[in-house]
C-alpha cells in the first residue's frame, strides 16, 4: 500500500509506494517501505482499527 511516512534520514515526510503491512509482536499494525529519495526504510504505525 502507499503511505506517507517520516524519513529519518531526509528528516521529511515522504510518500512511500508499495509499503508492506506487518504486525508487531504487540499486535499493532505497521507499514514498512522505502524512501523514494534516499532508499532508507520508512515505517509508520497504522491506526488500530
Ligand atoms: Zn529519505
Amino acid at each position: 500500500m502507499d503511505f506517507n511516512g517520516y524519513c529519518v534520514k531526509c528528516r521529511k515526510k515522504r510518500d512511500v509506494k508499495d509499503g508492506v503491512v506487518t504486525q508487531t509482536t504487540t499486535g499493532r499494525k505497521m507499514v514498512k517501505g522505502t524512501c523514494p529519495v534516499c532508499k532508507t526504510t520508512v515505517t509508520r504505525f497504522l491506526p488500530s482499527k
